[in-house]
């Protein structure tokens, strides 16, 4: 079910706006205040080239779109692995992992993207939340169902967990080569199905990968939305490091409990 909507700025999934608990957004590159060319304008990754205080800046103002405080934000240094934390707000800072899950109140988890796929999870009635940075590795590696697992060991219903599959690459966007293929025929003969050839070229679709991969691990298909939106056929929305060849901005991708 697609149940996405954009407001201020921020992709919202209609799914995880109804449970009670939760703030959450996936941002665009829209209302900022950076003025480099490629970064302009709502850039939310430091190192991207604006200062530190344009980039902080930025994070207010799409903390206050979405409804979350930026000052709880937590942050992975994403290593395309599938290393899943615990976050209790003790940090901010929480080194070389790409997903995590939280029980605490205040504690924003933030994954930061510019074509990989955001996934944002919570429980809908018990006060537990999850945030996964799926790129083609961690998508092959089945992070979307670690991390539902890791809230299924926090005491997660697993038929009563929300997924919202964010913007990224679509399938036509993301041309691959025989290397790609081969590292699935190696450890995710499953997803090959994905997988497709056009003109002579292969096309994978991440989204579809992600959505099956949380079928398998056992979520409800009504509690799985796919936001569909393409970050590299839409320019004005989003960035793009693969239309950008790298000199891009990075949107930010939030969820946790009020
Ligand atoms: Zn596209």
């Amino acid at each position: 079910m697609n149940s996405f909507y954009t407001e201020n700025n921020v992709v919202f999934c209609k799914r995880l706006t109804d449970i009670e608990y939760l703030a959450h957004g996936f941002s665009t590159r829209s209302g900022g205040v950076s003025e480099v060319e490629y970064t302009k304008s709502l850039n939310l990754g430091y190192c991207r080239g604006d200062d530190d205080m344009t980039v902080n800046k930025n994070r207010g103002i799409f903390a206050r779109a979405a409804g979350f405080n930026a000052g709880g934000l937590a942050v992975a240094d994403q290593v395309h692995g599938t290393n899943i934390e615990i976050c209790d707000g003790s940090k901010k800072h929480y080194g070389a992992c790409d997903g995590f899950v939280s029980v605490t109140p205040g504690v924003f988890l933030s994954v930061k993207t510019a074509d990989c796929q955001p996934i944002l999870f919570a429980d809908k009635t018990k006060r537990i939340v999850g945030a996964c940075h799926a790129g083609w590795r961690g998508t092959m590696n089945g992070i979307a169902a670690k991390t539902a697992e890791k809230m299924i060991s926090l005491g997660a219903d697993k038929s009563n967990i929300v997924a919202a599959l964010g913007p990224c690459i679509c399938a036509d966007c993301f041309t691959v080569k025989e290397d790609f293929i081969a590292a699935f025929e190696a450890s995710a003969p499953g997803l090959l199905k994905f997988i497709y050839e056009k003109d002579g070229v292969y096309h994978a679709d991440i989204s579809a990968m992600n959505k099956y991969v949380l079928q398998s691990a056992g979520l409800k298909d009504e509690n799985i939305s796919v936001c569909g939106e393409c970050t590299c056929c839409d320019g004005e929305k989003y960035y793009s490091h693969r239309r950008q060849k790298g000199h891009r901005g990075s949107m930010m991708n939030v969820i946790g409990i009020k």
